[in-house]
């Protein structure tokens, strides 16, 4: 008899999967979808491993297979795995992430009559007995939910369990309903022949009957069945026009599936490869040595970072890389940001493999995404693209995955388990399956470029635009020093030299974007006069400002300061300068440009499904001449006409409670420069700031990347912070602030003792410390950081009580 381990779909099943016995005469693969017997309840599961041997000694069996064909590939149930374990998180939430949509379901109980049952001795049983038999009898089955309706839940399960130990009745399992069904088009035709239906049609018209005439001609002419919907369209027939012909039996409904296609809404014409440059030849052939020469089941697999600015061609390698990936009979995964998922991404993709290109983005319905992983699971598509969770979509034969913009936080999903990071999940399914990463950047993260300066990842650079007509080099940037304007008596938000460039380009027709780096409603304090930032001593990371308490606080180590009077370093009183908000910035550009059409773009005015797009078309058709916005203008969109990029303010950014504070503002400074000068009338960028001196402000005004790295990657040593360190974030929160308070400095005690009873040298716990964003949906949370060289060893081994969330490599802290 051989056994299965199964990752059941039960909260109390954690990190472990079970052994269950497979009965003679079924068929059991890995990746099966199974039903499995759990306490009292049948439960789903996922087969992930089969053996010889059960892991322990009594097991039950496997009930039965849901589905015969594996939802799971062997790579992708070992991928479960290795999330579970790696990333802390309940075995079959890994599992769940790649079940097609709207799998998990529930079991509902039913109660019923046992096959051979004697008639049972009513005097014995007591009034409610009596009454819940006589309506099993009477329905032949009930659901244990009906039944609860009834009586109420104490009392039906009570009864039930007398029942069933009474041998009266006994309980069955079945599904809830399907959430998700395929969805079907009606279509109709003829049932009779086409000569009968214009007879028909001609003593209808004497009748007078003449739409239903017109419906029989226009069918008459059709070699195949037509959907409804056309026909009420181009004929104009009515319901009761179509039912009358199918009662007469001339014709006939039939309902076809359909697959729901979301790019059904672009027209696409297709692309052809074009002429590589130099060195974009040089990186493509090294890519394709790689995916020439795979061997499967190897340990390391091959990664490729491919470091190049916006417009030096990477995407152009993506495309042809794939092109050899499908010849050679493969299929690729591409991911890019969910706020690039443009029309214009996907048409890039879409035209070079016209309908082979399947788009999955988290504001598909659920019938989308049910159809298309399908398609994706049958082998429909040679690119699956997507943002961060496309990682995990079915596509067989995995040839090569693309990362593009792989610095992006974005790929680490922070608010829910498994709190896994997109591009280590791709290098990891890569390992498992043989295929080859691209990670593509123009400000690659410093650790994966520190992975490629160790030799762990190919580096592949491409250290010029291809320009495609004269002029669009990269933009010149200008960096305004803000203190001076304040001593020359400036108060606005814009500098003298902004808003001049401001006026002088909506003067000659031509579109600025102004950037505000903003994130969250927490802020710093900042002298205005010499720029000077309160940061922590212990921890270097700038001290937030609480509003309630008038308190500076580290959100790291929860070191507190009362805000000081004057500046300590200048002795101003201008010492008090909090942050700047969109709409402030809207109204002050309006004052200062009332001819000058704007237009905001955050996050408040970009909920609905196409609204980033409609935005966007607007600017493109220079509806508008100022687009102000925050992080979200920064990515991905190509605006030939416009020629000025502003960014009001760069210190936000350089002053967040994070280390990586001056990685994300030379990142989003890069990118944002990026956008001006992308037509043939070249750019500008003017970046404003209190510390020009800065190194990451530095650096990107040159768009100088290895400048910027060697600075950072020094302070990372130094500090001890990635990539010299790993760490794990715990939050604990809770809607009482003293009650998490507590908490937090009981799970410090214990992690401490267990630092020391297991004598682990190279392990420090930071905090705790309210988290940066205190309160979240009426919750406060608290958090403590573990950083060392493998602190989810540790962690592990802990039992991690309710209520607390593991994050292992978090970003963003
Ligand atoms: P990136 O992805 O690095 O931003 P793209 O691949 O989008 O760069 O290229 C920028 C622009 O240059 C695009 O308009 C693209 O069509 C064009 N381009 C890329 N490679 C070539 C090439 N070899 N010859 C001509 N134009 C190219
Ligand atoms: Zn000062
Ligand atoms: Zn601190």
């Amino acid at each position: 008899m051989g056994y299965a381990e199964v990752s059941v779909n039960s909260p109390v099943a954690q990190r472990r999967t079970f052994s269950y016995a497979i009965p003679s005469g079924l068929t059991i693969d890995v990746g099966q979808a199974v039903w499995v017997p759990f306490g009292d309840k049948l439960l789903q599961g996922i087969v992930l491993e089969l053996s010889d041997y059960p892991s322990v000694e009594e097991t039950r069996e496997i009930a039965s297979v849901i589905d015969p064909h594996p939802v799971l590939s062997p790579a992708r149930a070992r991928l479960a795995h290795w999330l579970s374990e790696y990333y802390l998180s309940p075995l079959f939430e890994a599992v769940a992430l790649m079940l097609p949509p709207g799998f998990e379901r529930k079991t509902v109980t039913f109660i019923s009559t046992p096959s051979t049952t004697q008639e049972p001795d009513m005097s014995s049983l007591t009034q409610g007995q009596r009454d819940v038999l006589e309506l099993v009898h009477r329905q032949g089955k009930i659901s244990l939910r009906e039944l609860e309706r009834r009586l109420g839940s104490g009392q039906a399960r009570l009864i039930t369990s007398q029942l069933v130990s009474q041998g009266l009745v006994v309980k069955s399992y079945e599904l809830e309903k399907v959430k998700v069904r395929p969805k079907t088009v009606s279509y109709i035709r003829l049932a009779v022949a086409a000569a009968e239906a214009r007879q028909e049609a001609a003593s209808l018209r004497e009748k007078r009957a003449s739409r239903q005439a017109a419906l029989l001609d226009f069918l008459a002419q059709q070699t195949e069945p037509v959907p409804l919907s056309e026909v009420r369209q181009r004929i104009g027939s009515s319901a009761s026009v179509v039912k009358a012909l199918v009662s007469r039996g001339l014709v006939e409904l039939q309902q076809i599936e359909v697959k729901r296609d979301p790019l059904a809404y672009q027209s696409m014409t297709p692309s052809y490869p074009l002429t590589l440059t130099t060195a974009q030849r040089s990186a493509l052939d090294s890519i394709k040595a790689s995916l020439l020469k795979v061997p499967l089941g190897n340990a390391s697999p091959s990664v490729f970072l491919l470091h190049g600015v916006t417009g030096s061609g990477k995407t152009e390698i993506y495309l042809q890389a794939l092109a050899e990936v499908v010849k050679q009979g493969k299929r690729g995964i591409v991911l890019v940001p969910e706020i690039a998922l443009t029309p214009q991404t996907i048409e890039r993709f879409a035209s070079r493999f016209p309908r082979k290109v399947a788009v999955l983005h988290s504001k598909l319905s659920l019938g989308e995404q049910y159809d298309e992983w399908h398609r994706i699971r049958d082998e429909e598509f040679d690119v699956v693209i997507g943002s961060r969770s496309a990682i995990f979509a079915p596509q067989p034969k995995l040839g090569l995955i693309v990362i593009d913009e792989e610095h992006e936080w974005t790929y680490k999903q922070h608010d829910k388990s498994p709190r896994y990071h997109a591009r280590d999940v791709a290098i990891k399914l890569a390992e498992l399956t043989g295929a080859v990463v691209i990670l593509g950047s123009a400000t690659p993260d410093v650790e994966t470029f520190h992975h490629a300066q160790r030799g762990d990842y190919h580096l592949l650079q491409l250290p010029e635009r291809v320009t495609p007509s004269e002029g669009s080099a990269l933009p010149k940037v200008e960096v305004v020093d803000l203190r001076d304007e304040l001593k020359a008596g400036n108060r606005s938000l814009f500098s003298r030299s902004l808003s001049q460039a401001i006026a002088k380009a909506v003067g000659s027709g031509e579109q600025v974007i102004l950037f505000l780096n903003r994130r969250g409603t927490a802020t710093f304090i900042q002298c205005r006069r010499c720029g000077f930032v309160l940061r922590c001593r212990r921890c270097a990371v700038a001290l937030t400002y609480h509003f309630a308490e008038d308190m500076l606080l580290c959100h790291q180590c929860n070191y507190r300061v009362p805000v000081p009077q004057t500046c300590p370093r200048c002795c101003s009183q201008r010492i008090k300068f909090l942050g700047i908000g969109t709409q402030k910035l809207e109204q002050e550009a309006s004052q200062a440009l009332p001819q000058a059409r704007l237009l905001r773009w955050d996050s408040d005015v970009t909920r609905g499904k196409y609204s980033h797009q409609e935005i966007l078309s607007k600017f493109r058709a220079h509806q508008a001449d100022i687009l102000i916005g925050t992080q979200m203008i920064a990515k991905g969109l190509d605006l030939p006409l416009v020629t000025l990029v502003g960014v009001v303010s760069a210190d936000t950014g350089l002053n967040l409670p994070d280390f990586r504070a001056g990685e994300r503002t030379f990142q989003l400074l890069c990118q944002v420069a990026g956008r001006a000068g992308r037509g043939s009338l070249g750019g500008k960028v003017i970046i404003q700031t209190y510390s020009p001196e800065h190194y990451a402000i530095q650096a990107a005004a040159q768009y100088d990347y290895a400048t910027f790295y060697h600075k950072e990657i020094d302070y990372r040593r130094q500090l001890h912070n990635p990539p010299f360190s790993r760490l794990a974030c715990l939050t604990y929160s809770h809607t009482n602030d003293a009650v998490c308070q507590r908490e937090a400095e009981r799970m410090k005690r214990l992690i401490t003792q267990e630092i020391d009873s297991r004598g682990i040298a190279d392990l420090s716990l930071i905090g705790p410390a309210p988290a940066f964003l205190h309160r979240l949906r009426g919750r406060f949370r608290w958090q403590i950081i573990l950083r060392g060289s493998e602190p989810s060893a540790l962690l592990a081994e802990l039992p991690i009580p309710q209520g607390w969330a593991v994050d292992i490599d978090p970003v963003g802290l």
